[in-house]
Order: structure tokens, then sequence, then C-alpha cells
């Protein structure tokens, strides 16, 4: 007891956001690394959506102060793009004694839709003198004689959390999931193929939650596509970088490639060489960009470029690691996790793609890689490469403030 009254105490309880991560997987040194991190991530999230907050590290969790209302749904909404982010609360912050927690509980539930509830503890401050579960009997009695609400403990509408600590304790109604995964940064760098369609951005989302950094890189043919896509692009990036931090966007000329190969590669084939043309161009900026891998949106079967046979075609050129994490997802599956991310709006506005330039009607869907060289022997790679590097224009793209809404 003594410890605790050293710590200055609110004089009532403060409203707060509570970011909790996952801590699955995470040991020694490894930890604290993450948290440095997430804790940063949010910072910079917050600073991006115009709030300066202090983002307090306190016994395995995150906290920034915030009164409900307009700013409590920006900080949430910001937290909630996060990778590493298991979920937010918005919570009240007391005292760690249970009177404290018990008026907190009916201030709380007061704003709270009707229903049902019931209460789960936990106390990180083992001193603490009940134990969890008389804990959350204490504060769910006096919710049903203060709140006048009824316990039900297998379905109930509303769950109050509680969490004792050493010098404070939160209480919330309300939980919101994030993304999971891990703090931007963890893993290295790759470069993510993003083609203006539906899939990429949402191949690139999901390896940055596995911690990648990522830089954008669009293969573009501007005689055929204008500049729409560029556009899409550009806010497909801002939707991406509250995930992200920032993204950076290579835009790489395509046409002089596409221009050589159209003169010498038969229809058929050409859609094939148009992405083994993207991985031979990829394969040099990786090299500058310093990244370890490439991403894709592929899934398997869903157009002729994505048989077995033509991902492996396509494929034989690369000389790094290709992630397709949607590899094995369903159309459907893509489409909801598009939509819950953000980028489904915008990716379905109609833009020219410039893998349909001069194609055949009727695609190979069983190439080999032997077959592609033969067919290909004629083309000066080196030359082709050289020519869009010398072009590529690079874009920094922040997170957009209008997606987070009002
Ligand atoms: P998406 O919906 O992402 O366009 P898709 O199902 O239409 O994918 P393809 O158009 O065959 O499939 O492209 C497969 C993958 O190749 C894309 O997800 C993307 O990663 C990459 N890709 C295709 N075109 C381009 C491009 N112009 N620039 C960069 N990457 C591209
Ligand atoms: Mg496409």
């Amino acid at each position: 007891m003594g410890a605790r009254a050293v710590f200055t105490i609110p004089p009532k309880p403060m409203r707060s956001i509570v970011i909790h991560y996952a801590e699955v997987g995470l040991k020694g040194g490894n930890r604290h690394q993450f948290e440095r991190r997430l804790q940063d991530r949010v910072r910079q999230g917050l600073k991006s959506a115009g709030l300066e907050r202090k983002v307090s590290h306190r016994d395995r969790r995150l906290v920034v102060q915030a009164e409900p209302g307009a700013e409590q749904a920006r900080i949430i909404a910001v937290a909630t793009r996060i990778p590493g982010v298991a979920h937010v609360m918005p919570a009240m912050r007391t005292e760690p004694e249970l009177e404290a927690l018990k008026a907190a509980a009916v201030t709380l539930l007061a704003d709270a839709p009707a229903g049902t509830f019931k209460v789960e503890s936990r106390r990180s401050d083992k001193s603490f003198p009940l134990t969890s579960i008389q804990v959350s009997q204490a504060v769910g009695s006096h919710i049903a004689d203060h709140a006048h609400r009824v316990a039900d403990v297998h379905t109930p509408d509303i769950t109050v959390r509680v969490h004792i600590g050493p010098r404070e304790a939160f209480i919330s109604a309300h939980r919101i999931p994030g993304p999971g995964g891990l703090p931007v940064g963890s893993a290295t760098h790759m470069l993510g193929m993003l083609s203006g369609g539906l899939d990429s951005p949402v191949a690139i989302w999901k390896m940055l939650r596995r911690g990648a950094t990522v830089t954008g890189v669009h293969f573009h043919n501007r005689t055929m596509q204008g500049h729409a896509v560029i556009e899409k692009l550009e806010d497909i990036a801002g939707v991406l970088a509250w995930s992200a931090g920032k993204l950076q966007l290579l835009i790489v000329p395509f046409e002089p490639c596409q221009r050589a190969i159209v003169g010498l590669v038969p229809p058929a084939y050409r859609m094939i060489v148009y992405r083994r043309a993207m991985f031979r161009i990829a394969s040099r900026l990786a090299r500058q960009e310093y990244a370890l891998g490439y991403i894709t949106g592929d899934s398997l079967g869903q157009v002729a470029s994505q048989t077995p046979e033509n991902i492996h075609t396509i494929r034989a050129v690369a000389d790094l690691p290709v992630y397709a994490p949607l590899i094995g997802d369903d159309k459907v599956e893509i489409v909801e996790l598009a939509r819950r991310i953000g980028t489904y709006d915008i990716s379905i506005r109609p833009h020219d793609d410039c893998c349909s330039f001069m194609i055949s009607s009727n695609p190979a869907t069983k190439t080999t890689p032997e077959q592609m060289d033969e067919i290909e022997a004629g083309l000066d790679w080196d030359a082709l490469i050289d020519e869009a590097l010398e072009r590529v224009d690079r874009r920094v793209i922040e997170p957009d403030p209008a997606v987070l809404g009002a």
C-alpha cells in the first residue's frame, strides 16, 4: 500500500484509450523492440491524424488520454489500422482501489447501450488484496445494484473488462479489434507490386501486418493507361499508409518494354512475358532499394497468368522470394478484406490495365520457363531495364486523413 501512495492519483477517473498487443511468441529482447516500435507507430499515426499525443507504455499496454467523443473516435480509427495492435478499448482510468472501480463501472455503463453484462478482471499487481474473481464479483454486484443491469456470464451483451496494475486500474465496456500481427519494421523490406486492381493492395496489407516495410512499385504504360491509374494508386497508398507509416510509390515506365515485347512475342504469350519483364526490372530495383522480396496479389487459378504452370514460368526470373499471401484465398475473402481495410471502393474505380495491352483473348495457360526463354531470346533486357530505370518516378504518400471519416 505504501508504495502506491507515492504516485499522484488524478482526483477523478480519467478517460483513456488502452491499446493492447498480442503477446504470443514475444520473448526477451524481442518484446522490448516490439513495444518500442509499436509505441512509435501509434505516436506517428496520431500525428498524421493531427493529434500530437503522449503515448505511454505501461504494464504491457499503450495508453493515450482522451475524452469521449470525436477525439476518442479518431484515436480508435488510427490505432485499429496499425499492425501489431490486437485491440483497442476506450476505458476509464482509476486508482487501483475497488471503490474507485465500482464507481467508474456505473459511470461507464450509463453511456453504454442497454443489455446484460458480465465482468472479467485481471490483475498484474498480484499484491492487490482481492483475487480477479473476487474483483469481478464485487464490481458485478455493484453494477447490478446501481446500474440496474442483469448479469449473464454466458452470453452477455456487454463485457466489462477490469485490469488492475500496480499504479492504476482500467475499466472498459467496449473492445474494438485491430489488425493483430507485428509492427511494421519487424520484418525486412519488400517491393509490393501494385497493379491498380483489387488484389495487390490486400496482399501488401497482409505483408505489412507481418511486419514488412514496403515500397510500392507500379509498371505504367503511359500511352495505354493515362493518369487515372496513378491517382488511384496514390489513393490506395493513402489508405495503406495508415498501416505502413508512409508509403513510397515507384512508377516505372513500361511502354518501351511492352513495345519491344509486342514486336517479338506472339499474342498468346505476351501476358506472361510482360509479367516476367516486371520481375526482371524489379530485380534491379530490389538491389537499389535494399529489398529482400516481392509481394504480388496472385491467387491460384484466378486468371490465365495464375495457373500453376504460368506462375512457375513467371517466377523463374525472380531472383528473390515472391510473397503472394492471397494465393489460397477465394475472391469473396479478398473482397471482404479489401472492404475491411478500406481499399475496395478505390480499387473498383475503372482503370486501364497495362497487361491487357495487345494480348490474345485466348492466352496460353501452360507455359514453361524454357519455352519463354527461347521466345524472349531476341529481347535486349539490359537495355530495356536501363531505359525503364532511368525514368522511375518516386512519390512519398502520407496517410490520407479523409479516410478516417469525420
Ligand atoms: P490485381 O487485382 O492486383 O490486379 P489480378 O488478379 O488482376 O491482381 P494480375 O493482373 O494477373 O492479377 O496481376 C497479378 C499480380 O501481378 C498483381 O496482383 C500485382 O501484384 C502484379 N502486377 C500486375 N500488373 C502490375 C503492374 N502494372 N504493376 C505492378 N504490379 C503488377
Ligand atoms: Mg490486375
